[in-house]
């Protein structure tokens, strides 16, 4: 009870959401085809939820070990600005997005499933850990997700964020009334 507590309070603090890809924002599954072009099956679920939390104030990234084009369209689709692809470390190219966002590492939760995660856990505020991680991962996260990597589990964080931030009634009114005045 009183680590859910201080989990909410912590999750109030949050102003930028940094989601591995791979695992979290899909299954896992790469799908390569002879020539080598890569497609990835993501949820439409996730799209709706970063909408969402673009519409509560919240920034969004993605930070990826793979390169990938596929990733880079679906940040662009989901108009995801900070995108970090290709990295073999993950903490120094969060700091970077955290840099670059003018947000301190401890405002900032970031989503992972595997070990190359785990540095970025150490420092973000919150640490997320996708139903489908590997077990190392979901033991030090501070928060494990009742749903799998590429089946909404970045919409059930993004839900979670703006309810606790007492935003998630006001944010959804908002995304289906777009043109009713802000007031
Ligand atoms: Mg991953």
């Amino acid at each position: 009870m009183a680590r859910e507590t201080s989990l909410n309070a912590r999750l109030k603090q949050i102003r930028l959401l940094v989601c591995d890809v791979d695992g979290v924002l899909t299954d896992g599954t790469i799908v390569l085809d002879s020539s080598g072009h890569e497609a990835k099956f993501f949820s439409v679920l996730d799209g709706t939820g970063l909408a969402l939390a673009r519409l509560g104030g919240m920034q969004t990234a993605f930070l990826s070990g793979r390169n990938s084009a596929v990733i880079t369209a679906r940040a662009r689709e989901c108009n995801v600005p900070w995108v970090i692809q290709g990295v073999a470390e993950k903490l120094p190219a969060f700091a970077r997005i955290c840099q670059q966002a003018g947000i301190p590492m401890s405002a900032a939760a970031f989503v992972g499933d595997d070990l190359i995660d785990l540095p970025v856990f150490k420092k973000a505020g919150v640490s997320i850990a996708v139903a489908n991680a590997m077990p190392e991962v979901k033991r030090a996260a501070d928060w494990v997700t009742r749903t799998r990597g590429g089946q909404g589990a970045v919409r059930e964080v993004v839900e979670r964020l703006l309810k606790v931030q007492g935003q998630y009634a006001r944010v959804v009114a908002r995304y289906l009334n777009p043109h009713a005045s802000k007031n």
